[in-house]
């Protein structure tokens, strides 16, 4: 029932997700448009992953339980609240891991680079820190070039601090790199600050759709000169 998009925006519609009989999703409809940053709000256990799964190809829309049109775009990428880097991998093998192109060795050293990681590829995992290992992530998503970049909670797990700088980071590549972004949070800020679109998960269907005006919502240069 997935299919590739034609125009590349994702869009889901009547989606239906039943686990063991209880509905999750129930009918659900959404489109992110090609470029377009949408955050979906929701309380634990609305369903938000179960979404994200679905259009990442990570849930087995064949299994019963499961209904309605998927179409996302041929290159995606996800990111999630822990990075699961594999420990015995360097960081840029991790970036790399799967990469098909003659040149992965170097495009996983550019996207380092891009997530301010230079410096850090022949590390292990376990020796970065939160928010690095969380760079590290994005650089693996990004150097996939996805038109559709899916992000389950990825700032959940850090530090306040470490999280105002992951927002300028992950605006910086979206704006350099445009691709379409589907942010999953349930802090209400965070979707406000970074969102074209903030769209709330309730009862397995969207029941509000926010546009937050133009950028920037909140300014932190002053505290990032200081403290970040
Ligand atoms: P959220 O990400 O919004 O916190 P989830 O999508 O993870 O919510 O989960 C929504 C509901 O679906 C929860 O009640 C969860 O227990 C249930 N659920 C998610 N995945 C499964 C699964 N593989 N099997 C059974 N129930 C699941
Ligand atoms: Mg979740």
């Amino acid at each position: 029932m997935s299919t590739p998009a034609e125009t590349a925006p994702a869009h889901v519609a009547g989606l239906v997700r039943d686990f063991g009989g209880r509905r999750v999703l129930d009918g659900l409809d959404l489109t992110v448009a090609p470029g377009e940053f949408v955050a979906l709000l929701g309380r634990s256990g609305s369903g938000k992953s179960t979404l994200l799964r679905v259009l990442a190809g990570l849930d087995d829309t064949a299994a019963e339980g499961v209904s309605g049109t998927v179409e996302v775009p041929g290159s995606l990428a996800v990111a999630f609240q822990e990075p699961r880097l594999l420990p015995w991998r360097s960081v840029r093998d991790n970036v790399r891991l799967g990469l098909h192109r003659d040149d992965a060795i170097e495009a996983a050293g550019r996207a380092l680079d891009e997530v301010g990681l230079t410096g850090r590829a022949d590390a292990w995992p376990l020796t970065l820190s939160g928010g690095e290992a969380q760079r590290a992530s994005l650089a693996r998503a990004l150097v996939r070039e996805p038109e559709l970049l899916l992000l389950d909670e990825p700032f959940g797990a850090l530090d306040a601090l470490t999280r105002i700088a992951m927002h300028d980071l992950v605006l910086d590549l979206w704006t350099r790199h445009r691709p379409g972004i589907l942010l999953v949070t349930h802090d209400v800020d965070e979707a406000l600050a970074l969102a074209d679109r903030v769209v709330v998960l309730d009862g397995g269907r969207i029941v509000a759709d926010h546009a937050p005006g133009p950028r920037p919502r909140h300014d932190t240069s002053a505290l990032r000169a200081t403290v970040l």
